[in-house]
């Protein structure tokens, strides 16, 4: 998996694409957060780096990105010593025996979506003497096969969650289902938006309410304009992704 790179030439086309991206994307966070009355550096940009060869995220961290999120537990491994420094971020689906893999590795599990889960990283962290930051993955439009808690499922498991010593919880994060429809997709960032203010009046212990992570390529101005302060870009940061090619 590991055992083909990009070439030079590949390479440099690839970060002259990059550095394009980069500035659309930063001028339309600007410009969303303003629209929305709030700061461009309210905004974490997070790049979501699965499938992208280290040299390329590298060049991204060269050029001002400062958080990246990777899915797969594995390919996060194996990336982790060749990054650059930034902040490390897990956005993918989580499977408990996989935890002792990103305890201590990742600033934040964002997948976090059920008791078993959460208690796996708050066993592993206590062990390890660290408290493990996280997001509640919610399944927004509560669709079959998808991870994420249900909206009505929330509250318990924040409840449950926030009794846990080695966890403490940060945020909620969604993927909304695919739509055409653009209205269709603001009702689903709206509806994230009002849990995360709910929840955050009701200041319940070990629970705050920080980042509201939704929005990647296609809708993350619109997250934003809806309440989002971090969104996940990939292909609009780093092109169509390409499997196989790590280096
Ligand atoms: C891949 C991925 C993204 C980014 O998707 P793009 O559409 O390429 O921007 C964001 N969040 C998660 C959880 C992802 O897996």
């Amino acid at each position: 998996m590991m055992e083909k790179s990009l070439s030079d030439q590949e390479l440099e086309s690839r970060f002259g694409d990059l550095e394009e991206n980069l500035k659309v994307i930063r001028s339309r966070i600007e410009e969303a957060a303003l629209e929305s009355g709030r700061k461009p550096e309210d905004i974490t940009l997070l790049a979501a780096t699965k499938t992208v060869p280290v040299p390329v995220i590298n060049r991204a961290i060269e050029l001002g990105v400062t958080h990246i999120g990777e899915n797969r537990v594995q390919e996060l491994c194996d990336k982790l010593p060749l990054l650059s420094p930034c902040d490390r971020q897990f956005i993918g689906h989580l499977q408990s025996n996989k935890v002792k893999f990103l305890v201590g590795q990742v600033s934040l599990i964002q997948s976090v979506d059920s008791e078993k889960l959460a208690k796996e990283i708050s066993r592993l962290s206590v062990q390890r003497d660290v408290i493990t930051q996280v997001l509640i993955e919610v399944n927004i439009g509560e669709e079959e096969n998808k991870s994420g808690v249900s909206p009505e499922s929330l509250e318990d498991l924040l409840g449950i969650i926030s009794t846990m010593p080695g966890v403490s919880v940060r945020g909620l994060m969604t993927i909304p289902p695919v739509c055409d429809n653009p209205e269709k997709t603001v009702s689903y960032f709206s509806k994230m938006r009002q849990y995360y203010v709910d929840i955050q009046s009701k200041r319940l212990d070990n629970v705050s309410m920080d980042y509201l992570s939704m929005g990647m390529s296609s809708d993350y101005a619109q997250a934003i304009r809806c309440g989002a302060n971090m969104v996940r870009v990939g292909s609009a940061l780093f092109g169509q992704r390409q499997y196989g090619i790590l280096h």
